[in-house]
């Protein structure tokens, strides 16, 4: 885990895209559907997936504020995460669907943009709402789906995130660990602060594959994690 930290930082100068074979084809991602309740979960998953195939692809969770719309639109292409900042759709799974190029094919893919948790002023009813929500979009779609968990690099493990790696570990799900907004590590002492936390969070979200530092921001980061995600995308 610390080898990627230091990989990143080697490779956050070099601009590699042009050497890249996949990519996520940036403007490709259009929004397909909002959910907000189990049943409309449940015939998303009856009419637009046959029972063999499951929808292959990612979907992103965290905390608000932790950059989930800035990654989308920096990986997708600017413009994509208007749709889930829309006022009321902070509740609801938003699904779109992006276009890649893999070995010099193209391919499709399902982007779920998931209800952010950890909200200070969540009422219980709206905690239960999530997590009914969550439960049954684990059950339906965590096998063929690639999580990206993301969290604020200033402040990994906050106590929301510890509790919804609780809720996750035994899920089985695939995971990439992503800290956002590295950018803001300004001095030694905020970056060594981090490195140190390095080996708690590999042992506390062993469930994930890799922990990727990026910045929505200044970019730093993304062309490792774009990798990354079609390397696994491309095994399914
Ligand atoms: P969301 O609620 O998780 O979707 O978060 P947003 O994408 O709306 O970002 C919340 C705030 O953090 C916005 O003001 C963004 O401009 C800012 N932000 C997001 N990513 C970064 C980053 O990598 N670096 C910096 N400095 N700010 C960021």
């Amino acid at each position: 885990m610390l080898m990627t930290f230091f990989f990143y930082l080697a490779k956050s100068n070099c601009d590699i895209s042009s050497l890249m074979k996949n990519n996520i084809i940036k403007g490709s991602c259009d929004f397909k559907f909002a959910l907000s309740s189990l049943d409309q979960i449940k015939n998303f998953r009856n009419e637009f997936i046959s029972s063999s195939d499951k929808p292959k692809g990612i979907a992103i969770l965290g905390r608000s504020n932790v950059g989930k719309s800035s990654l989308i639109n920096a990986l997708f292409g600017k413009g994509t995460a208007r749709i889930s900042k829309t006022p009321g759709r902070t509740r609801e799974v938003i699904i779109f669907k992006f276009q890649t190029t893999i070995n010099e094919n193209k391919s499709a893919f399902f982007l779920f943009d998931l209800p952010g948790y950890g909200h200070a002023k969540v009422s219980k009813a709206m905690l239960s709402d999530w997590q009914k929500i969550m439960d049954l979009f684990l059950r339906l779609f965590s096998d063929k789906l690639l999580f990206l968990l993301i969290q604020d690099a200033r402040h990994p493990n906050m106590e929301a995130d510890q509790q919804l790696i609780n809720y996750l570990k035994n899920s089985g799900m695939d995971a990439f660990l992503v800290l956002n907004k590295i950018d803001k590590l300004k001095t030694q002492k905020e970056k060594n602060e981090l490195k140190k936390m390095i080996p708690t969070l590999s042992k506390k979200y062993k469930m994930c594959r890799q922990i990727y530092f990026v910045s929505a921001e200044s970019k730093s980061g993304l062309e490792l994690l774009e990798e990354s995600i079609l390397a696994i995308l491309s095994e399914n």
